[in-house]
C-alpha cells in the first residue's frame, strides 16, 4: 500500500531503527512510547486490522504473538503486556495489523 507507514517501514523505504525482522514481521520501538518500554511487531503483509483477517492470517497473527515473546526474552523483558487495538472505536490509528509490547522494564 503506497501511503501504508507501517508498509514503508516493513520495506525499508522508510527508516525505523529495527529491532528485528524476518520474512513475516518488523519490530522497532513506537514513536510515542506509552511505556518505558514499548515495542510494534509489524507484519509485513498489509492487512488492516483483526476484523479484516483473511484465511491464512491467522498463522502471521500467531506468528507476530511468537515474536513478541521472543523479543521480551532477548530484552530481558519479565513482564509485559501485549495489545491489538481493533478499528476506530478500538483505538486504531494505523491500519496495517501491529502488535503492541508495552512494559513498565526498560530496555536498550
Ligand atoms: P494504533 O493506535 O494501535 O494504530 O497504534 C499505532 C502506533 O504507531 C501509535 O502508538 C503510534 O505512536 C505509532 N507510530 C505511528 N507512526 C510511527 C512511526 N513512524 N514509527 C514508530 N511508531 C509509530
Amino acid at each position: 500500500m503506497d501511503d501504508c507507514v507501517f508498509c514503508k517501514i516493513a520495506s525499508k523505504s522508510i527508516d525505523a531503527n529495527l529491532l528485528h525482522e524476518d520474512d513475516l514481521c518488523v519490530i522497532f520501538r513506537d514513536i510515542h512510547p506509552k511505556a518505558p518500554t514499548h515495542l510494534l511487531i509489524v507484519s509485513k503483509k498489509h492487512i488492516p486490522s483483526i476484523s479484516e483477517m483473511e484465511e491464512g492470517d491467522e498463522k502471521i497473527v500467531g506468528h507476530l504473538i511468537n515474536s513478541a515473546k521472543n523479543i521480551a526474552k532477548k530484552l530481558s523483558l519479565t513482564g509485559y503486556q501485549l495489545q491489538f487495538n481493533v478499528g476506530k472505536d478500538g483505538g486504531q490509528e494505523i491500519f496495517h495489523l501491529h502488535l503492541h509490547l508495552m512494559s513498565n522494564l526498560s530496555s536498550q
